[in-house]
């Protein structure tokens, strides 16, 4: 068959023979869910609900709104909104599934606590650098272009392409759309291209699919943005640039989750920049969204200082201290270099 295998044959046949009988399977996602992260979910629970498995796809906290017209949008279990029976399926859960994330921390700190003490069978779908040890198998490629990518590759490995639907299809798309910038970055490989090009052929509407994402903005988020690029910041000796936002602001232009989703890309733009950050003031903390381009890695960087991670050009992290503290120190950071 014409697929590239990021799954060892042994993996295959382990997880053919364990999910050839019903199964309760509990799917779980990255705090802040992003367009792979949903997609990719989504696409798996109507796979496995196609193949007779009891399975709840879940999230750690809300969607952001750009992507609430994706198939089976409505039936995800949101831990934030219902805790207790968010406990109940996962102690009911056989197995539960690691999607686009591969530390358990990456959920939150209560959903790590609840998913690290789990007794279930874990399997983890991801692409991420340096995977912790949880997962019992994992679907693991650090050259996919997403996570997505490697639920196609995992359902035709099981079944075969035939089980790929079109809600299937739109989930997929969708989460390989946005994990490549629409199809440009430099993960998005021929192989990317040819599953997509698969998907159109099941009658996913790519164009539709792109509207849906990108051109449904309220007008308080693109004010937002005009406002955050009014307020780059350059650092031209570091070849780096960034936004500072603090909670008032984003209070004040009623930000929503995913608002500020490609605003560190249009830091990225500018002439000149290979390293852009987005620092954000959110409830209790400051996340730190970093980009980078060509030689500029971000992943160690976010690893270094802000006690995160990601890939190579597209890595983030969290701060524990105030805005002004955090624009302070990451300056300094910056001004230390990258290696
Ligand atoms: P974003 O800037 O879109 O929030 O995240 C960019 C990339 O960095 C994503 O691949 C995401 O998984 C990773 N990332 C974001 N925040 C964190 C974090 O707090 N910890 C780790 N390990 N990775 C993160
Ligand atoms: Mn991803």
């Amino acid at each position: 068959m014409n697929y590239n295998f990021s799954i060892s044959d042994d993996t295959i046949k382990s997880l053919k023979t364990l999910l050839s009988s019903p199964k309760r399977i509990l799917l779980t996602t990255h705090k802040s869910p992003d367009g792979d992260a949903i997609g990719s979910s989504l696409a798996l629970y109507h796979y496995f609900k196609s193949v007779g498995h009891d399975v709840t796809v879940s999230t750690p906290d809300d969607m952001p709104g750009f992507l609430n017209w994706m198939p089976g949008s409505d039936d995800i279990l949101v831990y934030v909104r219902d805790k207790k029976k968010f406990k109940k399926v996962l102690d009911d859960a056989e197995i539960v599934f690691a999607l686009d994330y591969n530390h358990f921390k990456r959920t939150g700190n209560e959903m790590e606590e609840l998913l690290s003490s789990s007794k279930a069978l874990k399997i983890m779908i991801d692409h991420h650098q340096e995977p912790d040890d949880f997962m019992k198998y994992k679907v693991w490629d650090v050259m996919a272009s997403s996570t997505a990518q490697l639920i196609w590759e995992f359902i035709v490995a099981l079944t075969g392409k035939a089980a790929i639907d079109k809600s299937i299809g739109e989930c997929l798309y969708t989460g390989i759309m946005t994990d490549t910038g629409s199809f440009r970055f430099t993960t998005c490989t021929a192989h990317t291209l040819r599953i997509t090009a698969d998907l159109l052929d099941i009658g996913v509407r790519g164009d539709l699919i792109h509207q849906k994402v990108y051109d449904q903005n309220s007008i308080d988020r693109i004010q937002l943005m005009g406002h955050a690029l009014e307020k780059i910041v350059l650092m031209p000796e570091q070849e780096t640039a960034y936004i500072a936002l603090s909670k008032e602001e984003l209070i004040k232009f009623n930000y929503q989750p995913g608002d500020t989703e490609g605003l560190v890309n249009k830091v990225l733009s500018v002439k000149g920049v290979n390293v852009a950050a987005l620092i954000t003031q959110k409830e209790n903390q400051i996340r730190m969204s970093l980009r980078s381009v060509g030689d500029f890695s971000v992943n160690q960087f976010a690893r270094t200082y802000f006690n995160g991670g990601g890939h190579e050009h597209a890595a983030g992290g969290s701060l524990e201290m105030d805005l002004d503290e955090a624009i302070k120190y990451f300056e300094e950071a910056v001004k230390k270099g990258y290696k």
